[in-house]
């Protein structure tokens, strides 16, 4: 068998590769090529499948986040409270304003751990981040708690988690901001890099749109120093035809991790778990193990590769060194550092791939 890679992108372009090329060829035909009526039209389907009010289509998906504290007036002197584990970027979108990340410990699901909140809480506190790591939809219920008990804003990194809900409510609905990625990777992956953010907030979103353009909502006529974060029409247009195909893709995606969850039977892996009230939209499906490197070794071997999320948890990053933190602050993060692996999962997995993987995966 060819060797089984982590993620395989050509095999969800070729599901839909006819409607991708005629969207691509009607945009480069059109003669408009950034802000126009596919962005538009993203925009308008993006927020009606999430629920929100309004969507403010963005370059990426660390724009979206930077450009939410921004808007929410967070900067330099402020404290933003965010899970330990996590790509480095939600991290980014609270330290390129000037604020503090102040981390917490996840729980058993990969997600914030609640119970850890309110004790590092202080006067400077201004916001929470909530980041639906892997797919799956964190506790929401506590946390909208706390945030009304100490009047904090609450903004949401769903880049892993399009469409998950907690409660029956989508993820990115709950808070102040709800902030996308549409990096190619992401479960409603762009060509390219693309990003949103969602809202309720009718002044929150206006303020987002003239943001993204320079500041300006007439041209010429600029009111803030914003910057450019614009979503292109190719990236838009290819992004509305991914999404109305979401439901069935995440379908698929599902399927596939129900069968790895009935078949990795192995006494030294620990499979991933399900919140009640959550679902998970499986970005990935991340396995843990004390044996986490000789698996990965191992796999590698018999030609399956596997990608780990993440190995350098942010506050033990080079990038930042400055915050002080050193090895030992918080453990459970970085123990899940050393012992997470995600395996390959895609949309047009084979049912001979994944069998390979599950059947190596038991010899281990
Ligand atoms: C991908 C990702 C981002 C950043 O998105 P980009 O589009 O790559 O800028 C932020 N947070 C999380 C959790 C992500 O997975």
């Amino acid at each position: 068998m060819d060797r089984i890679m982590p993620n395989r992108l050509d095999r969800g372009f070729k599901i839909y590769q006819k409607e991708f090329e005629e969207k691509a060829l009607q945009v480069l035909r059109s003669g408009w090529y950034v802000l126009g009526e596919e962005v538009k039209g993203f925009e308008q389907e993006f927020a009606s499948y999430t629920g929100a009010k309004h969507c403010v289509g963005l370059a990426s998906g660390l724009d979206a986040l930077w450009i939410a504290f921004r808007i929410l007036g967070i900067g330099v002197g402020d404290e933003v409270i965010v899970q330990g584990n996590t790509y480095i970027a939600s991290v980014m979108g609270i330290t390129i304003n000037g604020a503090t990340p102040v981390f917490v410990e996840p729980d058993e699901f990969y997600n914030i751990d609640v119970s850890m909140i309110e004790s590092k809480i202080t006067d400077k506190t201004k916001a929470v981040l909530v980041v639906h790591l892997y797919g799956q939809a964190s506790n929401m219920k506590p946390i909208m708690n706390i945030c009304k008990k100490y009047k904090l804003k609450l903004v949401e990194d769903c880049a892993q988690a399009h469409g998950a809900c907690f409660d029956g409510q989508q993820v990115g609905t709950f808070g102040d901001i709800g902030c996308f990625s549409f990096y190619p990777s992401k479960n409603l992956g762009a060509f390219g890099d693309a990003g949103a953010i969602i809202t309720n907030d009718d002044s929150i979103a206006k303020d987002v749109r003239v943001f993204r353009n320079y500041g300006s909502e007439k041209r010429y006529y600029n009111k803030v120093v914003g910057a450019n974060s614009r979503l292109d029409e190719i990236q838009a247009g290819l992004l509305r035809v991914r999404l109305s195909h979401l439901d069935e893709l995440c379908y698929e995606k599902q399927a596939l991790c129900e069968r790895y969850l009935e078949r990795i039977q192995n006494n030294k892996i620990e499979l991933p778990r399900i919140r009640e009230g959550a679902t998970h939209i499986w970005h990935q499906f991340v396995i843990k193990s004390d044996y986490r490197d000789d698996l990965q070794c191992f796999l590698e071997d018999k030609g399956i590769g596997t990608i780990i999320h993440y190995p350098i948890p942010p506050h033990l990053s080079e990038a930042y060194k400055y915050l002080g933190l050193s090895e030992g602050t918080l453990p459970v993060t970085e123990k899940y550092a050393k012992s997470v692996l995600s395996i390959p999962l895609y949309n047009g997995m084979t049912t001979n791939e994944q069998n390979y993987v599950i059947d190596t995966i038991n010899q281990f």
